[in-house]
């Protein structure tokens, strides 16, 4: 898995550091382990979860040895992290068809990009994909949609910059079950408004939507930048309080050495996480999967 090396590489030293010269986890090792997760971005709430979960192994067990604490740590974050709902099955429901989803999260996490792969990723499983620009607030976002969609091959719904996002959305899921596609992702525009109004802009877009297919959408997903820490945290705060989102995709994995953000975030929101980015290509997303990642995390 070359695109988490980063990640995994800096946490394995860290805790390596951690128990230099203990062979018993004390509670020398439990502080610096904290510090260490705290740094990883696994966040605060989280962070103490797995300490008190350690802290109640070595009360019940009376002496844990330091070779065990990697073990240990594994199982309990392995433990936090939510199933993928579609793991193993293709990543949606393929009983909804078109399955829509819609895409949120603030500009320049990798929203964008994070649709252009997703586009690809579909259609290279045999899947047709209309592609809708609800972010009409910024030319930018519409424009890079567009070049998205030639790359992949895919077609796009979109309407002149300021129109209305619920109206692009309508257009697309439209145009979707016209052409009977299978999967409609439409992008929403990522500015970092006050709540009322993300919530009144994304629950209009929803609405609008299920006048054409009532239980639209099927999948809300967040996109959150990796490497953003506390930053990222704060987004999945705000916008699961203006929408129901129920996915998660963490990009940009592959540039730093503090995945934890994977962790924290979905135990704290109680949101799977789907997909990771590994870098700026096409092909550089995956379909989550927890023991796999806690692997790259610790090797
Ligand atoms: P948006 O404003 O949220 O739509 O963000 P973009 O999709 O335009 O992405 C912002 C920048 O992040 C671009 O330079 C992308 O190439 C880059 N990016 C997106 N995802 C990843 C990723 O997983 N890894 C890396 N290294 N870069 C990414």
């Amino acid at each position: 898995d070359k695109g988490l090396e980063k990640s995994s590489q800096g946490f394995f030293d860290k805790i390596s550091k951690a128990v230099v010269g203990k062979s018993t986890v004390d509670e020398d090792v439990l502080d610096n382990l904290e510090e260490i997760l705290i740094a990883s971005d696994v966040g605060a709430s989280t962070t103490i979860k797995i300490i008190e979960r350690i802290e109640q192994r070595v009360a019940r067990d009376k002496f844990v040895g330091t070779d065990e604490l990697d073990k240990i740590l594994r199982e309990e974050i392995t433990g936090l992290l939510l199933e993928n709902p579609h793991a193993g099955s293709g990543n949606i429901d393929e009983t909804k068809k078109p399955y829509v989803i819609m895409v949120v999260g603030v500009n320049g996490v990798g929203k964008t990009t994070t649709i252009g792969k997703l586009a690809h990723q579909f259609k290279s499983e045999g899947k047709n994909v209309v592609l809708g620009a609800a972010d009409t607030f910024r030319a930018a976002a519409v424009d890079q949609l567009v070049i998205w969609s030639e790359i992949v091959g895919v077609p796009i719904v979109k309407q002149n910059m300021g129109s209305d996002p619920a109206s692009v959305a309508f257009d697309t899921v439209q145009s979707a079950v016209a052409n009977k596609a299978d999967v409609v992702i439409i992008d929403t525009a990522g500015r970092l408004h006050n709540k009322i109004n993300l919530m009144n802009e994304l629950t209009k877009i929803k609405k609008v939507m299920q006048k054409v297919i009532p239980d639209a959408p099927h999948e809300i997903l967040l996109v959150l930048d990796g490497s953003t820490g506390q930053n990222a945290f704060e987004q999945a705060k705000h916008f699961t309080a203006a929408t129901e989102v129920n996915a998660l995709a963490v990009t940009k994995l592959d540039g730093t050495a503090k995945g934890g953000v994977v962790i924290g975030i979905s135990d704290q929101f109680q949101i799977p996480v789907k997909y990771i980015g590994v870098g700026e290509k096409m092909t550089d997303l995956q379909l989550f999967n927890g023991a796999e990642f806690v692997d790259s995390f610790f090797k």
